[in-house]
């Protein structure tokens, strides 16, 4: 049996059911639209938007704070896929 890669989500999150994998840093690759993906935020589990503010052009759309440009869109690989995930939903106090 393979072991599984723990992947821990507050209970906010409401986009489990499209969740594809993570990609090579950790970061939560969704499906998007009917054949896309998108890579969200680390900092908040956020898509990315453009900012011209930006160093990387892109910014979390939560947050603000400046993310790597792989959140603005385009093709992620993904380096542990869903099937090897255990999504574990944080309940907080
Ligand atoms: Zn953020």
């Amino acid at each position: 049996m393979r072991k599984k890669t723990i992947l821990k989500l507050p209970a906010t999150f409401d986009s489990v059911d499209e969740i594809l994998g993570l990609d090579a840093q950790g970061c939560i690759i969704i499906k998007f639209g009917t054949d896309s993906s998108m890579v969200l935020t680390p900092c908040c589990h956020a898509s990315g938007k453009g900012s011209i503010d930006s160093l990387s052009g892109i910014v979390c759309r939560a947050c603000y704070v400046d993310v790597h440009h792989k959140h603005g869109g385009g093709d992620t690989d993904i380096a542990i896929p869903v099937d090897d995930l255990e999504i574990i939903i944080e309940t907080g106090p």
